[in-house]
């Protein structure tokens, strides 16, 4: 928005002298001719008047006394002319004038007066001074349009903008509304003009005097106040939501200027994206939220007239494949599609919904018997699993129905879901293109592992782990090598559960980290009692999950660890898998060289059974290979796993490390081993793991490799 400004215009300044006589013109014009303006004469009034009417005449010298219209008569008519009504005359005049002469010419606008004959001089000077008073007139006329021009133009701002602006004295009092505030509060500019601006405001309430009120504190100290929620009262008696800004105005006006806006259309546009948080916007069946809250509300109006209530989860088979091979889009026109075939299926007061993925929800209400949820999932099921056209392409879909009843399978929206989604995952297990009811066996495990979990907790707060500790022997000498500690769970009334059952638990639960942690510092502690019993450089073996192994801090905690129980690192062995390793092959070797830098030992546990891959253990720093038990136990029997064994063992020797065979329970084990050049072994034919008390009731100096089947 520019401004209109004040423009200064060249100007050829024109002096119109009347006379009737020629003589006085060409005397005049002689006089005048070198001034910086230009002269311009007539003979008469009529023609004065013509010549003003044509051009930008900015002095008039004016013969007063001339045949026909004298010079008065001309003045008064130039002022009566809004064109003229400010142009200076000087009158010019043969005859000395008396008083009343005099003021009859001021009177007609006259500015002034010269009686011939004259001083040349005095006349110049005196134009002079009157076209620097025109000009000022002229400029002054000339900002005053502009100003009412800018006015105008401030005017039609304020009256066609949309926010409400008022300007309210700092007496409290509106001293000026514009349309839109008028039609918010519904009521007129005029009625607005006067009345108290906290008589406008229904919230926040402002019951204290103007003086007090925020909107007068802000003011007083110059500051901006503002209100995101507040309330109008309107004039029909309701409210209105809007924002208000109030700002003070320059001092000297001494009011504040208050800009509403009408909050009305973001509410409704907030309710809109509430919608949307509730759809799924590709299929436009209800998302994950929508249909929870769906659901929940279906519950709360249940009636329990006999009908049933049935949750379907339905998950496609074979998606994942259509997405990867055919890509996104293929996969999002696959969703809308099978979303259409599934709301064919629905009766009106059916619910779907999309949980993410390839995952759907259905929700069927007032059911006769619950088969027909079964009858339901078969057409779904039949639907579904043909082949589609997609881009020319024919794909071939399935889907996975798992069924949860209310109120048999839960009675809350979380219950139903988990009952469904665990069904779903069964009729996956069972094969796929099924439907599979949730069952009480289903429940019954899921109940099982929430004891569990509860049990392991609750172990964990009573420290009620153990470790026991497996002896290693190395084949060649009969030495003890070590002890590779076991995680013990003595879970009371249930006896032992094994490590294979509730570690994985401990891992999905995220409760590995504290068990872990409680592991290394025990095995450390522990192996503080050995030395004196078995001498020293003795290798503690301890055991650590993926998830373990992938924390940050893990180097870290084992070196404070060593330095708090003074255990040198390299009596310390961590027995990580293969697994473990390649879950971030950049990140392992990151570890693996900040263990080695510790100098801590690192064992690859179950070797074989994984990766194996050759390429991996050039990259990693390692130390030892356990050959899984499987292959030991198997070895003697099957020449397979003979071959497998002799190679590790070879491999090994090839790249400089250290072989342990696990699971040794047999003498002839033991020697196939030997005379295989095996480095090391462990199993049940020396001992299984041992209680610290057992460990050292052990022999202290025995050939181990004789010492048996304790
Ligand atoms: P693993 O590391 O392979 O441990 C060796 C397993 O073989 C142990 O089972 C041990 O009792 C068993 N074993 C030893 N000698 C023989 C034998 O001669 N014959 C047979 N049949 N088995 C033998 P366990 O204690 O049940 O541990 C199972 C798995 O649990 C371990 O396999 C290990 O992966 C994990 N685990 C044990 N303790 C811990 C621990 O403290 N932390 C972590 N993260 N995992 C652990
Ligand atoms: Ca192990
Ligand atoms: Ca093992």
């Amino acid at each position: 928005m520019s401004r209109p400004q004040l423009q200064a215009q060249p100007r050829t300044r024109t002096l119109l002298v009347v006379d009737d006589r020629e003589a006085n013109l060409v005397a005049m014009e002689a006089l005048l001719g070198d001034g910086d303006w230009q002269v311009h004469t007539v003979n008469s009034g009529e023609a004065a008047l013509q010549a003003l009417l044509e051009l930008d005449v900015e002095l008039v010298l004016l013969d007063v006394q001339m045949p026909g219209m004298d010079g008065f008569e001309v003045a008064r008519l130039m002022r009566g002319n809004p064109h003229t009504r400010y142009t200076p005359i000087i009158f010019v005049s043969a005859i000395a004038h008396n008083r009343d002469s005099v003021l009859k010419g001021y009177a007609t606008g006259a500015v002034d007066f010269i009686l011939k004959p004259f001083d040349p001089q005095v006349l110049k000077h005196k134009i002079n001074t009157l076209l620097a008073h025109e000009h000022n007139r002229r400029d002054l006329q000339l900002l005053t349009q502009q100003l009412d021009s800018a006015r105008a133009f401030n005017a039609s701002v304020l009256n066609n903008a949309a926010e409400g602006i008022l300007v309210v004295g700092e007496d409290g009092y509106i001293s000026f509304a514009n349309p839109a505030i008028a039609h918010m509060l519904r009521g007129s500019v005029d009625g607005l003009k006067g009345t108290p601006l906290l008589s406008h405001l229904a919230s926040p309430e402002m019951t204290q005097p103007w003086r007090e009120s925020d909107f007068y504190l802000h003011w007083r100290s110059g500051a901006t106040y503002r209100l995101h929620e507040a309330q109008l009262r309107t004039a029909d008696g309701g409210t209105l939501p809007v924002a208000i800004s109030c700002s003070p105005l320059p001092r000297q006006q001494r009011s504040m200027v208050v800009i509403a806006l009408d909050m009305s259309v973001v509410r409704n546009l907030h309710a809109q994206l509430e919608t949307q948080a509730v759809t799924d916007s590709l299929t436009g069946l209800l998302n994950r939220r929508g249909f929870t809250q769906a659901l929940d509300s279906a519950l709360a109006r249940v009636d329990r007239n006999g009908k049933c209530m049935a949750v379907l989860y339905i998950d496609l088979d074979g998606f994942k494949r259509i997405n990867d091979s055919l890509g996104h889009e293929a996969g999002d026109e696959i969703l809308c599609k099978v979303a259409r075939l599934l709301e064919t299926c629905m009766r009106p007061y059916d619910i779907l919904g999309r949980m993410g993925g390839d995952e759907f929800t259905a929700l069927l209400d007032s059911l006769d018997h619950i088969e027909d949820a079964a009858k339901v999932a078969e057409k779904l099921i039949e639907l579904i699993s043909v082949r589609h056209r997609i881009d020319d392409t024919e794909v071939t879909l399935g889907a996975s129905i798992g069924i949860a009843s209310f109120p048999d399978c839960g009675h809350s929206v979380e219950e139903l879901l988990r009952a469904a989604d665990m069904a779903m995952y069964e009729a996956k297990r069972a094969g796929r293109q099924q439907f599979r009811f949730f069952s009480k066996e289903m429940n019954g495990r899921a109940h099982a592992r929430l004891v569990m979990e509860e049990n392991l907790r609750s172990t964990i707060e009573r420290n009620g782990f153990d470790l026991v500790y497996q002896p290693q022997i190395e084949l060649a000498s009969g030495r003890l090598r070590g002890f590779e500690a076991l995680l013990r769970w003595d879970h009371s009334g249930t006896g032992d559960v094994q490590p294979g059952v509730f570690i994985p638990l401990l891992e999905e639960t995220r409760l590995i980290d504290r068990v872990g942690e409680w592991v290394l510092r025990e095995g450390i502690a522990q192996h503080r009692e050995w030395p004196e019993r078995f001498g020293e450089g003795l290798i503690l073996s301890l055991n650590v999950s993926p998830i373990q192994f992938a924390r940050p801090g893990l180097v870290d905690v084992l070196g404070r660890l060593l330095e708090e129980y003074g255990l040198a690192p390299a009596q310390l062995e961590l027995e990580v898998t293969e697994g473990t390793l390649m879950q971030d092959l950049d990140q392992s070797c990151e570890k693996l060289r900040r263990l080695r830098e510790l100098g801590v030992r690192v064992a690859i546990d179950d070797f074989g059974t994984g990766y194996s891959s050759l390429a991996y253990l050039r990259h990693f720093e390692l130390d030892t290979l356990k050959i899984d038990r499987l292959f030991i136990a198997n070895m003697l029997d099957s020449p397979r796993d003979a071959a497998v064994v002799s190679t590790i063992i070879d491999l090994g020797r090839n790249l400089g490390l250290e072989v342990i065979a696990e699971g040794v329970e047999t003498h002839a084990q033991r020697d196939w081993l030997i005379e295989h050049g095996c480095d090391v072994m462990q199993g049940f034919l020396v001992a299984p793991g041992l209680r610290p008390d057992e460990v050292v009731d052990l022999p202290s100096h025995v050939d181990w490799r004789r010492l048996e089947g304790r």
